[in-house]
């Protein structure tokens, strides 16, 4: 328990509340109240966000939702709390963990939980501050809706606060408070800790209200060996196996995929040390920290399988027979590969039946990119507009290796030569993004940020908002990175 006192009444955001969670019992959670920050000010708000969860459009002048969203002051109706995890850290079983600096307050409309991420200790920090910066702050925020924007699950950003309190990484920042939300924030870690310990009253007390809350077709009867638990596996699995192929056909690189990382609902979790692909190469490491390449972009499938393992070995007392725990996990096998190459087939327009050589046409190109150390994004988006106007100009020129890319081009020109081609550019655009989350991209957010300028955060939250779009105002967003990019150094330490 903190001993914050909130010396005003409570404040109604004019939200409802239920919270399931709190009713778990003790045994999942510690009641915690948020850290008040000093002098908190607005750094960014998402009002198409806030409008679908019914806040009343004052919200972005209140005083009120400031405070109370900055942990200053307490929010009517919710039982604020830290839920208690554990989880594989790099590899290595590291314990209970728990959140550290996120806060829930509750359920509220829509069945969206609400956490205060960055709003101080709570029993699960360790040794830690219970903050976030600002720096990591605007990444999260705008990361989330970036990939929200790109139709690819994950958490979603309501909006960030900020303060002048000092927080201490590698050097001085500043405190900033995300509200964040998702229909659940349960992990995989989750299970390994009542698991771990043994507990498994409380393991199946979880597995219940995961599958009652988000997956009740695991009740059904004619589940894989008739076991809901083993059903909620396989689902995990699937939407796992999803969340993966999206990842890897956009180019987006997680950094960190530890089993506590990892959502029960598949979505993407905890922004951290996050990157899209500049130039592509598959071996990329996007976190600094990551010095074995454990979390590499070309790793990330074999990982999520690894960390579904950990979750299907947390769920053995209840599923108990290792077959069917085994069989469950299986569709990470086909269900990533199909999903995978079917996005990549819609990269490139092939819309009508797979031909034997879509898989090597897929296959050639992404080598011809990783050879030339082609800019991912920019290829998909060129490519896209040359299917359309004919000019293969500005698509040739991005490779080095200018015969390889000739016959490529051959075998690809040919093989969609019975479709529109004005249909399938039109296709191609709605699949292929224009704009994403670019590391320097982010950082030029943060630099005005930390100057009280969020004109770039509004900026950029709104092409990312609708990343398949134009956007004439805005063609730097598309642009190649700047040299400067290259040396932007993104770790685990937020
Ligand atoms: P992450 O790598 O950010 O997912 O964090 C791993 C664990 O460390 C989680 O249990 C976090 O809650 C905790 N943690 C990370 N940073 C902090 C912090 N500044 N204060 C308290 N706990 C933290
Ligand atoms: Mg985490």
């Amino acid at each position: 328990m903190n001993l914050s006192t909130h010396s005003h009444d409570a404040i109604d955001l004019g939200l409802t509340w239920r919270n399931t969670f709190a009713g778990l019992g003790e045994e999942f959670y510690s009641r915690v109240s948020p850290q008040p920050l000093p002098e908190p000010y607005w750094v960014a708000q998402n009002v198409s966000l806030a409008g679908e969860l019914g806040l009343p459009p004052s919200w972005r002048e209140s005083s009120d939702h400031l405070q109370a969203l900055s942990g200053n002051r307490a929010v009517a109706g919710a039982e604020p709390l830290a839920s208690v995890y554990s989880g594989h850290q790099f590899g290595v079983w590291a314990g209970q963990l728990g959140d550290g600096r996120a806060i829930l307050l509750g359920q509220t409309t829509g069945g969206l939980e609400v956490q205060l991420k960055g709003a101080g200790l709570t029993p699960y920090s360790r040794m830690a501050d219970g903050r976030a910066v600002l720096r990591s702050s605007v990444r999260e925020f705008l990361c989330s809706e970036a990939m929200h924007g790109l139709r690819i699950p994950t958490t979603r950003a309501l909006c960030l606060t900020g303060s002048e309190a000092p927080v201490y990484r590698e050097t001085a920042e500043t405190a900033a408070v995300l509200t964040r939300l998702a229909p659940s924030f349960v992990r995989f870690g989750h299970f390994e800790h009542f698991s771990a310990r043994a507990q498994l009253g409380q393991l199946k007390t979880l597995a219940d209200h995961v599958i009652d809350r988000h997956y009740p077709q695991c009740r059904s009867a004619n589940t894989i060996g008739g076991n809901a638990y083993a059903a909620l596996l396989q689902a995990v699995s699937e939407r796992t196996a999803k969340m993966l192929a999206h990842w890897q056909a956009v180019g987006f690189c997680h950094g960190v995929m530890n089993t506590d990382n990892m959502s029960i609902l598949g979505l993407t979790i905890d922004y951290g040390p996050f990157q899209f692909l500049d130039a592509y190469q598959p071996s990329h490491i996007c976190n600094h920290s990551d010095t074995q390449g454990r979390y590499a972009f070309n790793r990330q499938p074999n990982v999520a399988y690894w960390n579904l393992f950990c979750l299907a070995q947390a769920l053995m007392p209840l599923i108990e027979e290792q077959e069917i725990a085994l069989a469950a996990l299986e569709p990470f096998k086909t269900v990533f590969p199909q999903e995978l190459e079917r996005q990549m087939r819609a990269k490139l327009g092939l819309l009508e039946d797979a031909a034997p050589d879509d898989r090597a046409l897929i296959e050639d190109v992404l080598s011809l990119l990783a050879r030339s150390g082609i800019d991912y994004t920019i290829f998909w988006r060129r490519l896209s507009h040359s299917v359309g106007d004919g000019d293969v100009t500005p698509l040739r020129d991005l490779f080095l290796d200018a015969t390889g890319f000739d016959a490529w081009w051959l075998r690809y020109t040919q093989r969609i030569a019975a479709t529109s081609r004005e249909q399938l550019s039109k296709l191609m655009l709605g699949t292929n993004p224009k704009f994403v989350l670019r590391n320097h991209l982010a950082e030029l957010a943060i630099q005005g940020a930390k100057q009280k300028d969020f004109s770039t955060i509004v900026n950029l939250l709104q092409v990312l908002e609708a990343p398949f779009d134009e956007h004439p105002a805005f063609e730097y967003y598309a642009d190649f990175p700047p040299d400067w990019a290259h040396s932007i150094e993104i770790s685990c330490s937020s």
